[in-house]
């Protein structure tokens, strides 16, 4: 069953000269999770405001669990659309415990339902030990935790989550992302997941829909939309992608993708069938592999970009000005 569902939403905020969201049509199925990219501007943060009905649509409608939330003189409040929220803070009450602060979702339960479902909670996220805790007592990454068994305490129709990894380190963040997927996982819950780091999305949505300047520019199974991806932007979201070489085009290289990845090409010392001569532009160290950028020979350097190429850091040496031959590896 669809579980969220915008048709035509379009925001405007008051003053702005143009649409933060536009024309904005998508849905997702109940259990899954989506992942939201783009760039810093492109409309992220406002899609969850929306759907948690922190901000209404200039036009268009939005749907939760069938029921029309907002549009058209329709207008259900944040409390009673079902949805939690964590954000990049986390967003705790400071002068609450923890066990209050995850207490605050469940109003309305008797004293005896209330506790089971807290106990419950708490354990969820592995802090039971942390009830008493407040949350300046607690890591980014428990914080966080916390702020998800809160979120996720109603039981609601689908939790929203806005950069909930981007404040922690790097090895944290990872640790935090995989804890986070499989407790949404585990509970089966929908989720709407906005980041801006595109390796994490990658990892945990099923489907990915990718903004620019307010508009929904791709949108599918995230395999999809890594492997095809529809223009630049949408290549570059996930690191390095190079435009097909002209003297390529028209071939049927790769079931005919117009980007290619820089592991996606390989480097010959010597001329073989469906290769492209160039020459060796620059070399960078990339830690666990080698960056070469080469131009095919003939192209404009002026002009035209050269092509990136990863290649095993242990393999070949390629000294700059060196000719080699491209060709598309065998592993896609
Ligand atoms: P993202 O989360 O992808 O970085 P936002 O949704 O925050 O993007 O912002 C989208 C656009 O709307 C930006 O141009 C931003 O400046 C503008 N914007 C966001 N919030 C407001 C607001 N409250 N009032 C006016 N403009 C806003
Ligand atoms: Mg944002």
């Amino acid at each position: 069953m669809t579980c969220l569902e915008l048709k035509g939403v379009s925001k405007r905020y008051d003053g702005a000269v143009q649409d933060a969201l536009h024309a904005l049509d998508l849905e997702i199925e109940e259990g899954e999770i989506l992942g939201v990219v783009g760039a810093s501007g492109s409309g992220k943060t406002t899609l969850l405001r929306l759907v948690a009905g922190l901000e209404s649509p200039t036009t268009g409608e939005l749907r939760i669990g069938g029921l029309k939330v907002a549009g058209e003189g329709a207008w259900v409040p944040p409390e009673k659309r079902g949805v939690g929220l964590v954000f990049q803070e986390g967003a705790l009450f400071p002068h609450m415990t923890v066990e209050a602060n995850v207490a605050y979702g469940l109003r309305g339960l008797s004293k005896e339902e209330r506790m089971a479902r807290l106990h419950y909670l708490l354990a969820m996220v592995n802090l039971r030990a942390a009830a008493l805790r407040y949350p300046h007592e607690l890591s980014g990454g428990e914080r966080q935790r916390i702020a998800l068994a809160r979120a996720l305490a109603p039981n609601p129709k689908m939790v929203l989550l806005d950069e909930p990894f981007s404040n922690l380190d790097p090895n944290l963040r990872t640790y935090l992302r995989d804890q986070l997927l499989a407790i949404i996982r585990k509970v089966n819950a929908t989720a709407l997941v906005v980041t801006h780091d595109t390796q994490d999305a990658l990892v945990i949505s099923d489907r990915l829909a990718i903004l620019r300047d307010g508009q929904l520019v791709q949108h599918g199974p995230s395999r999809d939309v890594y492997h095809t991806p529809n223009d630049a932007y949408c290549a570059r979201l996930f690191g390095p992608a190079n435009a097909l070489p002209e003297a390529w085009s028209g071939v049927a290289v790769g079931k005919g993708r117009p980007w290619i990845r820089p592991r996606e090409l390989e480097l010959l010392e010597n001329e073989a069938p469906g290769t492209l001569e160039v020459q060796v532009h620059a070399t960078q160290f990339l830690g666990d592999q080698l960056g070469v950028l080469v131009y095919p020979i003939g192209v404009d350097r002026a002009h035209e970009e050269p092509l990136l190429v990863h290649e095993d850091l242990y393999g070949h040496l390629h000294e700059v000005g060196a000719t080699r031959w491209i060709r598309l590896r065998s592993i896609v």
